[in-house]
């Protein structure tokens, strides 16, 4: 096929206190008593007022995820095994927090129908059946994940999402409200995961006007959000959620490139998180990236946000064999970020030295 034809989230609700008719769009998904499942960040365990405003029916339930880590297939497993063990069959589940809980979500509604282990899927287009209904609810901004077709997960072998035409949430709500309150480290290292996915989408090999669009838009509204505006308010909100969707979007049609390839890695090795890991290595990626990062720096002064450095200080040989594996392996990166010839050009060697400096 010479184009991607690309499935896109089934509907879209924007707007401040829009979480609040939750209750009336997932009324017509509701078959018979099935519950709707919802997958809540456990970050709001035991905030009694939000929780109350979740709209509970029948034999519905909160599930707190854990997001210590970022997803696991087990984790996953585990999750549709115990929903089928206690329901049968549920309506739909609904994936309420950052970019990992709604990761969560769409994984487990996959699992819901299709049989085996959600590591059997990781890869292109392996999913082989419809999800149950899902839904996607952000509380931090910036990822992405929202809008994408994939889910990605840790698995035995590799960090890998399931990409396929059935990953794309059926609805998500985007009410600013919900990320008004994040903490100002953890918003920005998401946020930045936004604008890192602009740089790499407009400065790759594989732009196109489909992907510039989103991607101009989804820069110039974090710029104004972290360059521009003097403090956080509404508008901030409203904007990074923005950007997010579109940054989504400019990527679904293009690719990452060198900070994700790299930061892969160290998620893969030390746990590293995806939003700090991405600003740990784009932090260093002058000779790839030389506007994009002086702005970044910009952005990280003016905010007075801590960057870890030496992280893979100490590292063994066989350590860094393991994380040039598994960022040599992630190609279509490379090749939108340095072209076909990536090879020739991102040698292990001259990787190997980058992950030195992180
Ligand atoms: P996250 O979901 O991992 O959450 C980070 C931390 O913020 C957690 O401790 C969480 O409890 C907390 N949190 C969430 N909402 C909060 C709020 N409103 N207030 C205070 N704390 C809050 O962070 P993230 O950066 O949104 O997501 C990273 C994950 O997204 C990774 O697992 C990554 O692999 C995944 N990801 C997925 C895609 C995709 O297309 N599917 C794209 C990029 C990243
Ligand atoms: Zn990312």
């Amino acid at each position: 096929m010479k184009f991607r034809n690309f499935k896109l989230v089934g509907y879209v609700i924007f707007g401040r206190g829009a979480f609040n008719q939750l209750d009336e769009i997932i009324a017509p998904r509701r078959k018979g008593d099935a519950p709707m499942i919802f997958f809540v960040d456990h970050f709001f365990e035991g905030n009694q007022p939000f929780l109350s405003r979740i709209p509970l029916r029948g034999k519905d339930k909160i599930v707190f995820i854990d997001v210590t880590h970022e997803p696991k297939t087990t984790y996953v497993d585990r999750l549709r095994d115990e929903l089928k063990a206690e329901f049968g069959e549920v309506s739909g589940i609904i994936g309420i927090g950052g970019g990992s809980t709604m990761d969560m979500a769409k994984a487990v509604a996959l699992m819901m129908t299709n049989p085996g282990s959600s590591a059997d899927y990781q890869g292109w287009d392996l999913v082989k059946l419809p999800a149950v209904y899902k839904a996607g609810i952000p509380t931090l901004s910036g990822t992405g994940a929202e809008v994408s077709r994939t889910t990605v997960l840790t698995g035995p072998t590799r960090k890998l999402g399931m990409n396929s035409d059935y990953t794309p949430f059926d609805q998500i709500v985007l009410d600013p409200e919900l990320i008004s309150n994040a903490p100002v480290n953890q918003r920005f290292y998401t946020a930045m995961d936004c604008y890192i996915h602009c740089i790499e989408s407009l400065e790759g090999t594989f732009l196109n006007a489909f992907s510039r669009s989103y991607g101009e838009k989804a820069l110039e509204l974090c710029q104004e959000i972290y360059l521009k505006k003097d403090r956080w308010d509404d508008d901030a909100d409203e904007k990074l959620m923005m950007a997010s969707y579109a940054g989504g979007m400019s990527i679904a049609y293009s690719q990452v490139g060198v900070a994700h390839a790299v930061s892969y890695g160290l998620s893969y090795l030390l746990g590293t998180k995806h939003g700090v890991g991405n600003c740990i290595v784009f932090d260093k990626l002058e000779e790839f990236y030389p506007a994009g990062v002086k702005e970044f720096k910009q952005m990280v002064d003016k905010h007075q946000v801590e960057i870890p450095q030496h992280i893979t200080k100490g590292l063994s040989d066989a350590d860094f064999e393991t994380m040039i594996d598994v960022s040599m392996g992630l190609a279509p990166l490379w090749e939108n970020a340095l072209g076909k010839d990536w090879q020739t050009l991102m040698t292990r060697d001259r990787l190997r030295k980058l992950y030195e400096k992180l």
